[in-house]
C-alpha cells in the first residue's frame, strides 16, 4: 500500500488559495447549525432547495450571472441566466400548481441533459413537490418499474422518448395522470400528452415559494443498482446544506466559476454536483449535451475555461487511454481543480491527473444515501494518491465491526475498530444530506443505522494520519484462507501493468480457500490477450500484492458490464460466471 503524500499542486502562483484553508482548522471550528444560517432560508419561513439555488440570487440583484451554459452536439452554445432560470422554474411550478400537483407529489423527468431537465427539476422544487429523474438511456421496463414504485403522477419527457420508452408502457401506469413533453406542441402531440411549451407560455411568470419545512422531502433517487435491485432514497429540502458546504469545500468552487460536472442529470450525482451544488455558490454550470468523447472533452475543459470539473474514474481512465500526446495538444490553464467519485481513483489516474492538468485528481466518496460528498481529498491540503481521503468538515467518519444477526435483524456496532484495521465505513448520522428513507421501505432504513451511526455497506480502512483507504463494498470483498481482500486493491494493482486498461475482480468459490480471486481484465490498445500475458499479469500482482492476493485466474473481455452511472457491477461478472440468475438488471449500462 502506498503512503505517498503528495503535497498538492493545486493551489498554482496567483491562483486563489483553498477555500477550506487549513483542514484540521476547518474541521475544528465548522458547524452545521453555522452552516444553515449562512443560507438565506425563505422569505416566507423555511428552506427550500431553488430558492437556495437561484432565486435568492435574483433578489441579490446577481439574476443576470451565468447559471447554465448548454453545449450542443455542433457546438452551438445556449446560456441560461439565474434570472431565466429562476423565471422559467416559477412558471414551471405555476403549471404544476394549475394541473393540480402539489406538496408530496411526485415529477418525474425521463430526459438527457435539456434545459427542460433543469426547468423541472427547480420548478417541481419551487411547488413543494418531489422531483425524482430518470436515465434517459433506460429501457422501458426500467422507466416502467422506477415510475410505478415512485408513483410518478407527472412526467416530463421529449416526444421521442415518450413514444419508444413510456407509450408502450403507459397503460400499466394508472398513476401517471400528466405527461409534458419538452419538444411537441399542437398537432404533433400523441394523445394524453402536453406541451411543456405551450403550458409555460401561459403560466404565470412569477411564484412565491410557499413555506417550506426543511424537513420535506424534495428529492427521489435511485441507487445505482451495482450491488442488486436499485433502492429509492429520498432526500428533504435540508440537504442544501450539504451541497453548499462541499460544493464550497470540497469542490472549491466560488461565486464566478466556470464548473462542469459530466455525471448524467438521470442519477443522483448529476442533479446534486451537477446542477444545486454549483448554483448555491454561485457558480456557472458547462452542460454537455453529448457523450463522452476524448476530443470533446479536452477542448470543452479548454474552450469553455473550466475551473472546477467533476467527474469519474471510468471516464478518467478511458481519457488515459487515448495517450497523452492528444491530451496536451489541449490547454488547460483555467483548470483549478478536478475531483471524482463513484468508484476507487487508482494512484496511477491521480499522478497521471497532476501531469496533464498540472493539478493532481482529487478523490471523493458518497453514497445516493449521504446525499453529498462525505470523504474528500481536498484542494490544497496533502493528498494520498488511491485514497479516499479525509472526512470533510461536519462529518464524523469510523470504521466499525458490525454484527448482523441476519438479514432482518437490527445491526450492532461490536467495536470501534484502530487504525490500520479493516472494517465498516460508518459515519455519524448527524450531517443535514443524509437520506431520510428508502421508498416503501422502512426496515431496511433502520437496518442502516446502529446507535446513531448510519452504516455505508462499505469496508474501509484507516490510516493512523486519519485518511480512509476503499477496500470494498461489504457483499464484494473477497473472502480468502482467513483473509479479507479487496478487489479494488487487486485491480489497481493490475492496472498498473501497460497492457492493463481496466479490471474487475471477483471471488470464485474454492473448496480449501473458501474464495480464489479471478480477474477480468481489458486491454490497451496493441496488447494481445494469450496465456502468456495471463501468466505475466499474475506474476505481476504477485510481485506487488503477494501470492496470497493475486489472481488466480485472468480472463480477457472486450469490455466490463458497468452500470449506467458507469461502475463495474461485478456480481454480474459472477453471476455469469457460476451461471447464477442475473437478477436485476436495469441499471446495466449495455444489455450483451
Ligand atoms: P446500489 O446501492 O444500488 O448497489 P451503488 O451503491 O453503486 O448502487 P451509488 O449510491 O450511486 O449506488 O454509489 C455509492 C457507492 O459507490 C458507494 O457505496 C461506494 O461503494 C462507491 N463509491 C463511490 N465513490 C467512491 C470512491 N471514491 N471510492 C470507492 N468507491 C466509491
Ligand atoms: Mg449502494
Amino acid at each position: 500500500m502506498s503512503f505517498e503524500i503528495l503535497r498538492s499542486s493545486c493551489v498554482r502562483l496567483g491562483e486563489p488559495p483553498s477555500q477550506l484553508g487549513n483542514y484540521q482548522k476547518a474541521c475544528e471550528t465548522f458547524r452545521w447549525e453555522q452552516a444553515e444560517q449562512d443560507l438565506d432560508g425563505l422569505p416566507a419561513g423555511g428552506l427550500n432547495i431553488a430558492h437556495e439555488a437561484l432565486d435568492r440570487f435574483v433578489a441579490q440583484g446577481l439574476g443576470e450571472q451565468l447559471a447554465m451554459r448548454f453545449v450542443a452536439r455542433d457546438w452551438t452554445r445556449q446560456d441560461v441566466s439565474f434570472a431565466e432560470l429562476a423565471e422559467i422554474s416559477s412558471r414551471f411550478a405555476n403549471v404544476l400548481r394549475g394541473l393540480g400537483v402539489g406538496a408530496g407529489d411526485r415529477v418525474f423527468s425521463l430526459a438527457g441533459r435539456i434545459p427542460e431537465l433543469y426547468v423541472t427539476l427547480f420548478g417541481t422544487l419551487k411547488a413543494g413537490a418531489v422531483y425524482c429523474p430518470l436515465f434517459s438511456a433506460f429501457d422501458p421496463e426500467p422507466v416502467q418499474s422506477r415510475l410505478e414504485i415512485g408513483g410518478g403522477r407527472v412526467l416530463v419527457t421529449t416526444r421521442s422518448l415518450y413514444q419508444r420508452k413510456v407509450l408502450p408502457i403507459r397503460h400499466s401506469l394508472p398513476r401517471l395522470k400528466h405527461v409534458i413533453l419538452t419538444d411537441a406542441s399542437g398537432s404533433e402531440l400523441p394523445s394524453g400528452t402536453q406541451s411543456f411549451r405551450d403550458l409555460l407560455q401561459a403560466a404565470d411568470s412569477t411564484w412565491q415559494i410557499p413555506p417550506t419545512d426543511p424537513e420535506s422531502i424534495a428529492l427521489l433517487h435511485f441507487t445505482s443498482g451495482t450491488t442488486g435491485k436499485p433502492k429509492g432514497v429520498m432526500h428533504a429540502h435540508r440537504t442544501v446544506v450539504g451541497h453548499s458546504v462541499t460544493g464550497r469545500y470540497a469542490l472549491d468552487l466560488r461565486p464566478g466559476d466556470i464548473y462542469w460536472c459530466t455525471a448524467d442529470p438521470g442519477s443522483v450525482k448529476g442533479i446534486s454536483y451537477g446542477a444545486i451544488a454549483p448554483l448555491v455558490n454561485g457558480a456557472s454550470a458547462v452542460i454537455d449535451r453529448e457523450e463522452f468523447d476524448a476530443e470533446r472533452w479536452y477542448r470543452i475543459l479548454q474552450e469553455e475555461g473550466v475551473n472546477v470539473w467533476y467527474t469519474t474514474p471510468a471516464a478518467i481512465r478511458r481519457l488515459m487511454r487515448q495517450g497523452n500526446a492528444l491530451a496536451t495538444s489541449y490547454c488547460f490553464s483555467g483548470l483549478r481543480h478536478i475531483a471524482s467519485v463513484g468508484e476507487p481513483l487508482n494512484r496511477e489516474a491521480v499522478l497521471w491527473g497532476r501531469d496533464i492538468f498540472g493539478v493532481p485528481i482529487h478523490d471523493t466518496w458518497w453514497q445516493t444515501e449521504t446525499g453529498a460528498i462525505t470523504i474528500a481529498n481536498f484542494r490544497g491540503t496533502r493528498i494520498r494518491p488511491g485514497s479516499m481521503g479525509r472526512p470533510a468538515p461536519g462529518i464524523e467518519a469510523a470504521i466499525v465491526r458490525v454484527s448482523r444477526p441476519d438479514d432482518d435483524g437490527k445491526p450492532t456496532i461490536e467495536e470501534f475498530l484502530p487504525p490500520g484495521r479493516e472494517g465498516e465505513l460508518a459515519l455519524k448520522a448527524n450531517w443535514p444530506s443524509i437520506f431520510c428513507g428508502y421508498l416503501d421501505d422502512e426496515p431496511r432504513y433502520r437496518r442502516s443505522f446502529a446507535g446513531g451511526w448510519y452504516l455505508t455497506g462499505d469496508m474501509a480502512r484507516r490510516d493512523a494520519d486519519g485518511w480512509f483507504w476503499f477496500v470494498g463494498r461489504t457483499d464484494e470483498v473477497i473472502k480468502s484462507a482467513g483473509r479479507l481482500i479487496s478487489p479494488f486493491e487487486v485491480e489497481n494493482a493490475l492496472m498498473e501493468h501497460p497492457s492493463v486498461a481496466e479490471a474487475g475482480v471477483i471471488g470464485l468459490p474454492d473448496p480449501v480457500a473458501g474464495e480464489i480471486v479471478k480477474a477480468f481484465v481489458t486491454l490497451e490498445k496493441g496488447a494481445t490477450g494469450d496465456d502468456k500475458l495471463a501468466l505475466q499479469l499474475i506474476s505481476f500482482t504477485r510481485r506487488r500484492l503477494g501470492a496470497a492476493l493475486a489472481p488466480r485466474v485472468i480472463e480477457f473481455h472486450d469490455e466490463l458490464p458497468r452500470t449506467r452511472s458507469g461502475k463495474i457491477m461485478r456480481r454480474l461478472l459472477k453471476a455469469r460466471e457460476l451461471g447464477l440468475a442475473e437478477s436485476d438488471t436495469s441499471a446495466l449500462e449495455s444489455r450483451r
